[in-house]
């Protein structure tokens, strides 16, 4: 337990610590929501965890309170790197990096299946799930809070009206539910909207590098007119030829089709 701590708040106001804006930050000082978002995320079984942006470290306590082997914080704020070393028992289960998460090499900082848990940024959150989906790093699973708005668009479904470029490049990679919501208020200093924690755990079988980059060009066309036909939409890959090719209606709109029809699509550039 890490119960012997002095509490979240006492320890940013030792620091002399106010969150800043630019760096998208909305602190969880209630260690009873940061052990459940671990739970969601666990169990472990001894592999490594990375965090991004561990921040003041409620999420932090957590994970050193569960059975990860290693835990790996990634925090670009300086001004968290005495706070969290505060963390360190010397046992070399916690390492610290003061880098840039979209700059990174993940591969670098972990060996062997890793999970990613944190709480993101909500300037980076997205950009960040694209690197982890479609870069050659792939954590063994991911528990991400995000804002509201951007969880439902990595679980929408074909017809919701989030359906879109987020949805398909996230289900063709993975299996992605929503596992928890927390109101603006959980948070200090409160956001302007509600957040969501996802699970997301990799298919088994995934789309190759080349077959993603097809898939985002595909999903990248289809989606940017999203009202439109898909035989207008898709006209520079191909339009009316390639729906046909990939048994799909060219009168159709990109926001009925689903993971796999994208995916016959993005085979038949
Ligand atoms: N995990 C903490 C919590 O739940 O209380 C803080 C979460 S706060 C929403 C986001 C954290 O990410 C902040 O600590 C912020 O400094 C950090 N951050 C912002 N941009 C980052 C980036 N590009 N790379 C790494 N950390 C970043």
């Amino acid at each position: 337990m890490t119960d012997h701590l002095p509490s979240l708040r006492e320890t940013l106001d030792a620091h002399g610590l106010l969150a800043k804006k630019s760096f998208g930050q909305h602190f969880l000082l209630d260690l009873n929501v940061t052990r459940k978002i671990v739970r969601y995320a666990g169990p472990f079984e001894g592999r490594s965890v990375i965090e991004v942006g561990p921040g003041p470290g409620g999420l932090t306590r957590a994970l050193i309170e569960s059975d990860a082997g290693k835990v790996i914080l990634v925090e670009k704020d300086p001004r968290f790197i005495p706070l969290l070393s505060e963390l360190d028992d010397g046992s070399g289960r916690l390492t610290i990096h003061e880098a840039d998460a979209l700059k990174v090499h993940e591969a670098e900082l972990a060996e062997g299946p890793t999970h990613m848990v944190s709480n993101l940024p909500y300037n980076v959150g997205t950009p960040l799930l694209i690197k982890w989906l479609t870069g050659p790093w792939l954590p063994h699973a991911m528990t991400l809070m995000f804002q509201k708005e951007v969880a439902e668009r990595v679980v929408a479904q074909p017809d919701d009206d989030a359906y879109g470029r987020l949805a398909v490049i996230s289900q063709a990679v993975c299996e992605a539910r929503i596992v928890m919501h927390l109101p603006a208020a959980a948070f200090t200093p409160p956001p302007k909207v509600a957040s969501a924690v996802v699970h997301l755990v990799p298919l088994a079988v995934r789309p190759s590098p080349e077959r993603l980059k097809k898939l985002e060009r595909v999903t990248a066309a289809a989606f940017g007119q999203r009202r439109k036909m898909l035989r207008s939409s898709l006209k520079q890959l191909g339009g009316a030829a390639l729906c046909e090719a990939a048994g799909i209606s060219p009168e159709a709109r990109a926001e009925t089709i689903d993971v796999a029809g994208f995916l016959r699509l993005a085979d038949a550039l």
